[in-house]
């Protein structure tokens, strides 16, 4: 497996870094998680297409995570042309919010004929199904969204992708990254505890509690990217945009 940071930031693109997104390469097949509403220009800086991608998963709908979703299917349609099937996924609501960005967006384009056959696949939290040919499972998390939000657990047969989506601090993410290869986490807030999101301090107090082989701190605000230092010294990787991690 092979995961590449296409994006490491939070909602307001704090630090210069864009909207959440990562690139999950398994054996032949690709997957992308969350593709925020910038997301468009972070992918195609890396020189990706997506006529490799078979499924994207979205952790919750708000902007900075799945409201990208539009772009990248008017891009598959009129820029790259594409003929093969495409797998959106994502919690209870997504077919109903990306058709109402759709018609916000580009009026008149969810009716188009399109070249390409893609499905939303509606998930509720704990329940497995297949991504990219890898087993997925999400979890609900404590981040409010007008629908369920939930973090991501992906696994190819050998290494294990595991995502917190956004939250506050919750036991659940212990069971999510549960021994996995790479995860995830985010950290918006460096001190003081933040209403839907999570904060270094809590993040530091629960570490022990983690037996991930590796954890990956994103979706940082400019108090949290000024605890980076701490963070390190604690033994936790800090994500950037273009980062590429061969698991
Ligand atoms: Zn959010």
């Amino acid at each position: 497996m092979k995961v590449t940071i296409v994006g490491s930031g939070d909602a307001f693109g704090s630090g210069g870094r864009a909207h959440t997104c990562f690139r999950v390469d398994a054996s032949g097949t690709t997957a992308i998680v969350d593709f925020g509403a910038g997301s468009i220009g972070a992918w195609k800086s890396l020189g990706f297409q997506f006529d490799a991608v078979d499924a994207v998963v979205v952790s919750h709908l708000h902007g900075d995570h799945f409201g990208g979703l539009p772009f990248l299917l008017l891009d598959c349609q009129f820029v790259e042309r594409r003929t093969k099937p495409l797998t959106l996924i994502g919690p209870p609501g997504l077919k109903q919010r990306l058709d109402v960005a759709l018609d916000m967006f580009f009026p008149g384009a969810r009716n188009a004929a399109w070249r390409f056959p893609w499905r939303v696949e509606e998930l509720l939290a704990r329940r497995k199904t297949q991504a990219a040919g890898m087993s997925l499972e999400t979890f609900e998390v404590v981040h409010e969204s007008g629908g369920l939000s939930t973090g991501v657990r992906l696994c190819d047969g050998n290494s294990v992708f595991a995502y917190s989506g956004d939250t506050a601090w919750t036991e659940t993410l212990f069971d999510l990254s549960a021994n996995a290869d790479i995860f995830l986490v985010e950290c918006y807030s460096g001190a003081a505890p933040t209403p839907n999101h999570m904060d270094w301090p809590t993040l530091k107090a629960n570490l022990p509690g983690f037996s991930a082989k590796r954890m990956v701190v994103t979706h940082m605000g400019d108090s949290a990217l000024a605890r980076r230092g701490e963070m390190e010294q604690a033994g936790l990787t800090i994500a950037y945009d273009g980062q590429v991690f061969d698991l």
